[in-house]
């Protein structure tokens, strides 16, 4: 098929094997499928996260923390039949949800996967923000809570650390629809069922890029979403070539975003600083 499924806008023959900007093919290649415990508490409970960490990815940060999985090429092809096998296999180990992390360019293959078997469990939406309104609406009334990232505010960081001079308005709209979709929070026995949780990832050297986030989401959306404050960065991948994010955050640093979250009263979560560590990296072992 020709694919156009994200905002990179391929356009060229994606077979089940080979893909275009994302690197990967139409059947999905998994990284990693397990309870993770080290996600937001109302996301990871007692019992965790059922997490299905996707290969590939449409956007491609040069810092990315999961550069092993989204650009490397780890990552084992499966079928959606038997994607949908994991989903039962993960809910017999007693996790809160189903999380997809990194789906983008596998909506098509999720949307069959739950054909063959739909969790009784909120199914999670775990992305890098930058989605196509169009794709998203194929997920309307299957998707219970969305995880979106909101990197940028300044499309010129966007173009440099992602090659995307039009993310901060493609992830506004994307969350827009997310919204749209699901409502304000609902959160039962300490978990959350459905709604939106917002996550920004602080960048050293790009404090200001974090606040006008902030900002952003407080003006847009304000008690509608959580807000997820993310302090583990960590320098990677190809982050050596950038002097400025060659070094993890400091402490002053990402006080100023914290001042911000607190003075715009944003509801969510604070990582706490010592959360950057590649100790958090999932371990990639699907298939092996
Ligand atoms: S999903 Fe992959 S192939 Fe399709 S448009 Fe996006 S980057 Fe290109």
């Amino acid at each position: 098929m020709l694919c156009d499924l994200c905002p990179r806008e391929c356009h060229i023959e994606r077979t089940e094997r080979q893909g275009g900007y994302c690197g990967v093919g139409t059947l999905p290649k998994i990284a990693r499928i397990a309870p993770h415990y080290d996600e937001e508490p109302i996301l990871s409970g007692t019992g965790g996260a059922g997490t299905v960490f996707f290969s590939g990815c449409s956007l491609r940060c040069v810092y990315c923390q999961n550069h092993e999985i989204s650009a490397d090429d780890f990552g084992t092809y499966i079928t959606p039949y038997q994607l949908s096998e994991e989903y039962r296999r993960l809910e017999a180990m007693g996790v809160h949800n189903i999380e997809f992390v990194t789906p983008t360019h596998y909506i098509d293959a999720i949307l069959e996967s739950l054909c063959y078997y739909r969790p009784k469990l909120p199914l999670v939406y775990n992305s890098s923000g930058y989605e196509k309104v169009e794709s998203l609406k194929k997920l309307d009334g299957v998707i219970d809570i969305y995880l979106p990232d909101f990197k940028y505010s300044n499309n010129t960081l966007a173009h440099r650390l992602s090659a995307c001079a039009d993310y901060a308005e493609t992830a506004a709209a994307a969350i827009e629809e997310m919204l749209r979709q699901v409502g304000a929070p609902v959160m039962e026995d300490k978990l959350m069922k459905r709604g939106v949780m917002i996550r920004h990832l602080v960048l050293p050297s790009h404090v200001k890029n974090s606040i006008g986030v902030l900002e952003i989401i407080k003006e847009k959306w304000d008690s509608s979403v959580l807000v997820s404050l993310m302090s583990q960065y960590f320098p990677t991948g190809k982050a050596d070539q950038y002097p400025d994010i060659n070094r993890r955050i400091t402490l002053r640093e990402y006080q100023k975003v914290l001042d911000k979250l607190y003075e715009l009263e944003l509801d969510g979560f604070a990582q706490e600083l010592e959360s950057a560590d590649k100790k958090y990296v999932p371990k990639w072992n699907y298939g092996n």
